[in-house]
């Protein structure tokens, strides 16, 4: 059954009321497409689940297990972050969605009253779990905790984020790993139509039982190669999903390459639905997905940097650890308003992760997510103006400015190391 009926009266600080308990079977999900950017493809909206508003552009936080390593719900709202990513994979694992469903659903046993999307564990598969093999019924693989053989077939990934009381669900898709050749794409993006479709049909089963209100976006693949997308999307998008998201990128074809796959994709997508770039988490690839018309995006990218010390801050990515801030009064971030940045120096950060304490990592994180939520809620107020290539362009100017960064010997003059361009969600 779906939880979250605790509703805590919790007031946003961008005004909006705390949303209100919707009965069963109301099907709530709806999106509104608000403004429009007229220089770029940039969107600004307004998505209702059961579980209230989220704003769009979306950045969602990661919580793999149920959690957002190291912070509390009430960290996560005071953000103003306002709908989270939750791991299929994982929570079917440990502790089960039979004992998340029991427990009266996911926002219920981790006292989280806003929206959830969760994937369709299809990633973590691929990506995980060892002695994974792909057939028509789905994906057989070994549990990475214990070895145990199971099947996550098209179906059985719907039912799981019912039982966990998912607002937004995603069809089970096949991701490759690039490169791919030309006939292992296209074998992919029909396996992933086919399984879209049995999806569908097995939310369509649910709700005929009383059951499967969550939305669901289908996940259109076809890796770098724009004609296999489009040969993708043309299906897809005749299906009836909530919203679409862009799959098989961000998984090492570099920033110029996906950056064209999104544009490509967002021009296929139809204006009324949600598009929901996955894995992208970089505030470079979020200002720059976001001018290409995405609305969401999830990423652990921030909070697993922020706990091994590195943070994103307005001017780039700053080093907690490097000597240069043993004795730097400011804040990680002398333009952020987050309460690490409100209370703490640089110094204080610097001694904590070389002390191996615990607050280090809670402090960083609260910062990480604080940073990206108020970088889409800036990006939405730029669309909403008509300015978003003015925002587009001070952002990457300051980005890159390295103004406040301590600059080390043999570091890049810009102070941004070379990343991977996608981070495994966990
Ligand atoms: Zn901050």
């Amino acid at each position: 059954m779906r939880g979250g009926r605790l509703w805590l009266g919790i007031r946003t600080s961008s005004g909006r009321p705390a949303p209100a308990a919707t009965p069963r079977g109301l099907m709530p999900f709806s999106f509104t497409l608000e403004a429009t950017d007229s220089r770029t493809a940039a969107r600004a909206g307004r998505i209702r689940t059961a579980h209230g508003e989220v704003l769009t552009p979306a950045f969602m936080p990661v919580g793999t297990a149920g959690s957002v390593k190291t912070l509390t719900p009430d960290e996560l709202r005071a953000a103003d972050c306002d709908i989270l990513l939750s791991n299929t994979y994982h929570l079917s694992l440990r502790p089960g969605v039979g004992t998340v469903a029991a427990m009266g659903g996911l926002h219920r046993l981790m006292g989280w009253t806003c929206s959830i999307l969760t994937d369709s564990g299809g990633f973590q598969v691929m990506s995980l779990s060892p002695l994974r093999r792909v057939t028509d019924t789905g994906v057989e693989f070994r549990s990475h905790l214990d070895g145990s053989k199971r099947l996550l077939s098209p179906e059985e990934a719907i039912c799981i984020q019912d039982g966990l009381g998912s607002d937004i669900a995603m069809s089970l898709d096949e991701l490759v790993e690039l490169p791919a050749a030309p006939e292992v794409v296209r074998a992919a993006v029909d396996r992933t139509l086919v399984w879209a479709e049995r999806g569908l049909a097995e939310r369509e089963r649910l709700r005929q039982d009383g059951r499967g209100a969550m939305a669901l976006f289908g996940i259109n693949q076809g890796g770098t190669e724009a004609a296999e997308r489009a040969r993708c999307f043309a299906r897809l998008g005749e299906m009836a999903f909530d919203g679409f998201a862009l799959g098989g990128l961000w998984v090492g074809e570099g920033r110029k390459l996906g950056l064209e796959m999104v544009e490509h994709d967002c021009a296929a997508f139809p204006a009324g639905k949600p598009r929901y770039l996955m894995g992208v988490g970089h505030p470079v690839d979020v200002v720059e997905a976001v001018a290409r018309g995405v609305d969401m995006m999830d990423c652990v990218l921030p909070t697993r940097n922020a706990r091994r010390g590195t943070v994103f801050i307005s001017t780039g990515r700053l080093v907690v650890k490097n000597a240069a801030y043993a004795r730097d009064e400011r804040p990680l971030d002398p333009a952020c308003d987050c309460y690490t940045c409100a209370r703490f120096s640089r110094a204080y950060l610097r001694h904590l992760f070389a002390a191996n304490e615990l607050l280090g990592m809670r402090l960083a994180s609260i910062h990480a997510v604080h940073h990206m939520v108020a970088l889409v809620r800036r990006a939405r107020e730029a669309v909403s103006a008509g300015r978003y290539a003015a925002f587009r362009a001070e952002f990457l100017e300051r980005y890159h400015s390295s103004e406040t960064l301590a600059r080390e010997p043999g570091a890049d003059p810009a102070g941004i190391v070379a990343e991977p361009a996608r981070e495994a969600r966990e």
